[in-house]
């Protein structure tokens, strides 16, 4: 049985590798989660057949817990709306990274209770052995530790897998939060630095103190502060650095699941949480390289907050213009390049954004996409939002690739995106996003934003783009605006 279980882990950590490696492309990325999905269920319904883990085997409470909780996932996952799925993906991750985390917990107490009992009996055996009274003994006895009986390695293990995984946690919850606009994205708390440095100072004491003890009121305190730590790192950290932090609880959350695996001596575990921490802090050096920032910086500067910067007042007024006026701009022209952006995805128009597009081929125009790396609120969101329209991959570049072409483009029309297209970043030393790399739009001949109001984006900078003299404004929700367009291209 032990080999046929060992068998099953190898076959789902091969399908979780490969249904990563498809999942890097978008044409093969629906087979990927297929096989990723496949290899999570075959190594959930194994593990019923593993030896059982000790205090662990109570299997009609463990039943009832997968069905409450799977309910509960497909439920929500089926409802969700397109652009609630960031959040979706941070309350999940984030959950990841607390299941490590209470199965440290309880690793931990089993831990301490074999110190407890087992160090009772030694102190009395020690007490008779050398004349000492039972209270001496077990003063003599008092240096062992919860390692002496999970093996040090596997108990240091256990401890970093739990402060990781409470931080994403703790930290994954805020970022909900924040995605959600439940919480301001750019709370700054006077000398935060400070208290994040005294709380990772307080947490690894508490880990040490834990680790020699193994008592209860060490390891409750120790979560408890990683917890802390994990919030109060995340609450900082301004909007414009929210991807960059996401990733890098996705790695965490990773991470703390290897360790677990290698607690509990699961093969399963070890491969997936390793595949899944290394990708995702490959990821998150992608994306802080996107943003021009080191992962230190992200995390301690407080980057992208109110209080980083206010930034330059906007000079000159906003002109608006007619969604078929911006049509004929666009039937005219020679070259167009759309940036889309979280709004698109909002007013779920891509469809309607492609149609037009292949209007405007028809008519002669030159089209192409232009996609920044943290565009929209997830990493890839808008590429997965065009795929689904059917915008084929070779007309859809990557800011590296497209940059140098705006100054000869015609129409720059941007969709719902505004921190991306934000030339303050540029331009601006005081502003909070001063330093991160945009679309350059600002240098196309014509610029049309299609957004609803005069709004911020994400970050709360204003945008200077708006009032330059290039820059039309054609305000309306995008799914409508396009519409529009879309007539006023067909009867051209
Ligand atoms: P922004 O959030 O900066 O701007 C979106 C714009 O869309 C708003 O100005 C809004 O203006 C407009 N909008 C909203 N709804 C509609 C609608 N129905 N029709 C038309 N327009 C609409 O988006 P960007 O994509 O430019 O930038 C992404 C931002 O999100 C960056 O700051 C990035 O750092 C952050 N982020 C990205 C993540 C990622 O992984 N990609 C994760 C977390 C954060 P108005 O309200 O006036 O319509």
């Amino acid at each position: 049985m032990s080999f046929l279980v060992q068998l099953s882990y190898f076959v789902a950590a091969v399908l979780f590798i490969f249904g990563l490696k498809a999942m890097s492309s978008p044409v093969t990325a629906r087979k990927g989660i297929m096989w990723a999905g496949v290899g999570m269920i075959l190594a959930t319904v194994v593990t019923f057949f593993h030896p059982k883990i000790e205090g662990v085997g109570n299997l009609t409470l463990i039943i009832i817990a997968i069905a409450i909780g799977g309910g509960f996932a497909w439920y929500t996952a089926k409802k969700v709306q397109m652009t609630e799925m960031p959040q979706m993906v941070a309350v999940y991750n984030g959950l990841g990274g607390g299941s490590a985390g209470a199965i440290a917990a309880v690793t931990l107490s089993q831990a301490q209770r074999a110190v407890s009992t087992d160090m009772v009996e030694q102190a009395e055996i020690k007490a008779e052995e050398t004349g000492l009274t039972f209270e001496q003994a077990l003063r003599v006895l008092d240096g062992t530790h919860v390692g002496a009986y999970m093996g040090a390695d596997v108990a240091i293990l256990a401890l970093l897998g739990a402060v990781i995984g409470s931080m994403a946690f703790s930290g994954s919850m805020v970022a909900w939060a924040k995605l959600d606009g439940r919480l301001n994205r750019s709370k700054l708390v006077e000398g935060h630095q400070w208290v994040n440095i005294a709380l990772a100072v307080v947490t690894v004491l508490l880990g040490i103190w834990a680790f020699y003890t193994g008592s209860g009121w060490p390891i409750f305190l120790f979560f408890a502060a990683a917890l802390a730590f994990g919030v109060f790192i995340t609450v900082p950290i301004g909007g414009a650095d929210m991807p960059v932090v996401i990733s890098l609880f996705n790695a965490l959350t990773g991470l703390a699941v290897g360790f677990k695996g290698y607690v509990l001596g699961n093969f399963a575990l070890i491969i997936a949480g390793t595949v899944v921490g290394a990708a995702g802090m490959l990821l998150t050096l992608l994306m802080a390289k996107a943003m021009n920032r080191s992962l230190v910086n992200v995390l301690f500067s407080g980057f992208g907050t109110a209080a980083a910067g206010a930034g330059e007042a906007t000079e000159g007024e906003m002109k608006e213009l007619g969604a078929p006026d911006a049509a004929y701009m666009m039937g005219y022209a020679e070259k167009v390049v759309i940036v889309p952006g979280y709004g698109l995805a909002v007013a779920q128009a891509q469809h309607k954004l492609w149609e037009m597009v292949e209007l405007l081929e028809g008519q002669g125009v030159e089209v192409k996409f232009a996609i920044h790396p943290v565009a929209g609120r997830m990493p890839g969101h808008m590429n997965v939002l065009l795929a689904e329209a059917g915008v084929p991959y070779d007309k859809i570049f990557d800011m590296d690739e497209i940059n140098e072409e705006f100054s000869s483009t015609d129409v720059a029309l941007i969709i719902g995106a505004n921190d991306v297209v934000n030339p303050a970043a540029r331009e601006d030393k005081s502003s909070p996003i001063y330093g991160m790399p945009i679309l350059n739009v600002d240098y196309a001949e014509n610029v049309l934003v299609v957004k609803r109001g005069r709004g911020a984006g994400f970050s709360g900078v204003e945008n200077q783009l708006f009032f330059n003299e290039n820059t039309r404004m054609v305000f309306g929700d995008a799914q409508k605006v396009v519409s529009e367009m879309v007539q006023t291209v067909k009867s051209m």
